[in-house]
């Protein structure tokens, strides 16, 4: 199979910085080139950023620079967290550059010219101090959610597409290409959305209201208004119809959006192209939502999860085999570091790294006095299936987009060559020198079916895959063809490769030995649920005493606000009693009680310290709290 493919994701607005949810999609996208590539097709991968409108220029205003500068410096932090992810986007199309905007006045002409654009009255609900219209849906109590004002109904001028007229066609179109908009359940989605009548659209917003935006050819007292901006982009990064890049690559569109943008791609755009006389895009993939440990990701309650975070405290593989795995392509899923961590562990430090280690280590160990392998016996013939039965579901998945399925199969392998290396025993073959063409055997096909991995999974984790092939001095592009199982017939030099992904070790929450003043050094890492589980709190320090007979230690009666606690700390090398009382320090509040030189203590103060005897400094705030506030 070889092909042509170009693949989209949507263009990010840049009045957000570049989340969980956006790299999901762009990983995505990226996993999907690959394999493509892989498969032997001509791949084109596309991303970018949204870069007009209200929002915008209103963030820009109040930062005092201009819009411009503002969208250059927020594509530049999408673009970066793609770069640092490894993401290998063929194009990036900005919609401020010339290049875009030049192809969205032509097209915007066309359409002019055909009669598919007329001037309307466009009726809203406006709020004079936001300067913009509501939705129905945005409206709280018929007023603005920002101003809490009554809004005014207003009409204006604006230029409407004729989507009206495409309703019709567009139905018949959805259900005679059954898999366009994809996984199925999208599909009925927009059908029941098209039970009610389709409205025109409108297209622009005057320019003494909106200023960011793209002048209308035929009008230039108008702006573009949002999706015949931005939805142009994927059409305008080929430089638009009769550009040789055009021609090439929009037969073999693919887009890739979450579910929040399945109207405007499934619905407007569609219905843009026809209008257009451009054909349609192949299908369009919708994937679903990412919750945070349970929780709706969500600016109010500061759960967005920065797009590259995961990738720096675990690695850019792991990261994108846990989103690649956990979610099933079309719903919803969670982002929990314990699951993360699961599957780091179980399917990428066990069935994965485990296997390379072993089979390399008795490879390079058994290399050297090789000679011809003896024959292929049942077990090898079960490794063989095995790996011609993981491609062919691999592929079955990777064509409906379904990256869950086809990761799935390819450890359904891994557990057969786990299997196999259990049952042909290797090390066992190793002592007996009968048994050498038997263990030559073993090896090469150990050593096939490294190789087989170290193809099929450089869509997932391209930097595992390429040290597997590059320990087993495959130097060549990986290709699909060449994933089989049986392949050699003598043992390749292969280097050891061990530690491919460490284990985490699941830490308890770092907890200080009982009366001592500073919290144990926790070495390795703490999951941030770990550490959630420390209850840190203000405390003001409302008593402190000497203990007697004792040199280091210090009674503190505390205030958490809502409750006094004694506290036992041994700071008295360190401060006199006097000097703490009035103090806001921070205490470890669920700590378990231990009991001191005879005094129960309830907590522990936090404090710094140089090793030794050297100097130590409590924890205090450098601005007021009340006691009780909780510290993270
Ligand atoms: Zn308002």
């Amino acid at each position: 199979m070889s092909g042509t493919f170009y693949l989209t994701t949507p263009i990010y607005y840049v009045n957000d910085a570049p989340h969980l949810g956006h790299a999901y999609t762009t990983i995505l996208a990226d996993a999907m080139t690959r394999y493509r590539r892989l498969a032997g097709d001509e791949t084109h991968f596309l991303t970018g950023t949204d870069e007009h409108g209200d929002k915008i220029a209103q963030a820009a205003a109040k930062a005092g620079i201009s819009a411009q500068a503002m969208a250059d410096q927020n594509s530049a932090q999408f673009r970066r967290a793609w770069d640092a992810l490894g993401l290998g986007y063929d194009d990036y199309i900005r919609t401020t550059e010339d290049r875009h905007q030049k192809v969205v006045q032509a097209i915007l002409q066309k359409l002019w010219d055909a009669g598919e654009i007329y001037l309307g009255k466009y009726g809203g609900h406006y709020c004079f101090g936001c300067e913009r219209f509501y939705t129905d849906k945005e409206i709280v109590d018929g007023k603005c959610p920002d101003h809490l004002t009554t809004l005014t109904w207003i009409e204006e001028e604006n230029y409407f597409f004729k989507m009206s007229k495409y309703q019709g066609w567009l139905i018949d179109t959805i259900q005679g290409r059954p898999d366009l908009v994809r996984p199925e359940r999208y599909r009925n989605e927009v059908l029941g959305f098209l039970r009610d009548p389709l409205l025109d659209l409108s297209i622009s917003r005057p320019r003494t209201r909106l200023e960011w935006g793209i002048p209308l050819p035929f009008d230039d007292r108008f702006v573009t208004y949002v999706w015949f901006d931005a939805l142009l982009n994927y059409v305008s990064a080929l430089g638009g119809p009769g550009d040789p890049r055009f021609e090439k690559f929009w037969p073999h569109a693919h887009h890739l959006i979450a579910k929040d943008i399945l109207k405007p791609h499934a619905i407007y755009w569609p219905c843009m192209l026809k209008a257009a006389g451009l054909d349609l895009y192949r299908h369009l993939n919708v994937h679903g939502y990412w919750t945070i440990e349970g929780q709706k990701m969500s600016k109010s309650l500061g759960n967005v999860f920065p797009a590259v975070a995961p990738a720096e405290k675990y690695g850019i593989d792991a990261y994108r085999y846990f989103v690649l795995r956990e979610m099933t392509f079309g719903l919803d899923a969670d982002f929990s570091e314990a699951a993360f961590v699961t599957r780091l562990n179980a399917d990428l430090a066990n069935d994965l790294g485990n296997l390379v280690a072993r089979a390399t280590t008795l490879i390079a160990s058994h290399a050297r006095e090789a000679g011809a392998p003896g024959p292929a016996t049942a077990d090898e013939e079960t490794v063989r299936a095995a790996a011609a039965e993981a491609r062919r579901l691999l592929d079955e998945a990777m064509a409906e987009f379904a990256f869950q399925r086809g990761l799935a199969a390819i450890w359904e392998f891994i557990g057969a060559v786990n299997r196999y290396v259990d049952t042909t025993q290797p090390w066992s073959l190793a002592r007996k020198p009968a048994e050498r063409p038997r263990l030559d055997r073993v090896l090469v096909t150990l050593a096939d079916a490294l190789g087989y991995l170290g193809i099929v999974l450089e869509p997932f984790v391209p930097g595992a895959a390429g040290k597997i092939r590059a320990a087993l001095g495959m130097t060549a592009p990986p290709r699909l063809a060449d994933a089989t199982v049986g392949r050699l017939d003598r043992l390749p030099p292969v280097q050891k490769l061990s530690g491919l992904f460490p284990r985490v070790e699941d830490r308890k929450p770092a907890v200080a030995e009982p009366g001592a003043a500073s919290p144990a050094a926790a070495a390795g890492t703490l999951s941030i649920a770990d550490f959630g589980k420390v209850e840190l709190r203000v405390a003001e320090v409302l008593a402190a005493e000497p203990v007697p007979k004792s040199r280091k230690l210090l009674k503190l009666t505390v205030s958490l606000g809502s409750e006094q606690r004694t506290v036992v700390a041994g700071i008295a090398g360190h401060y006199a009693p006097a000097d703490l009382v009035g103090k806001k320090v921070v205490v470890v509040a669920n700590l378990q009680p231990a009991t001191l030189m005879g005094i129960p203590s309830q907590g522990m103060v936090l404090a710094g310290s140089t090793e030794g005897d050297g100097a130590l400094a409590v924890l205090t705030l450098d601005r007021d709290l009340p006691a009780g506030a909780r510290v993270r």
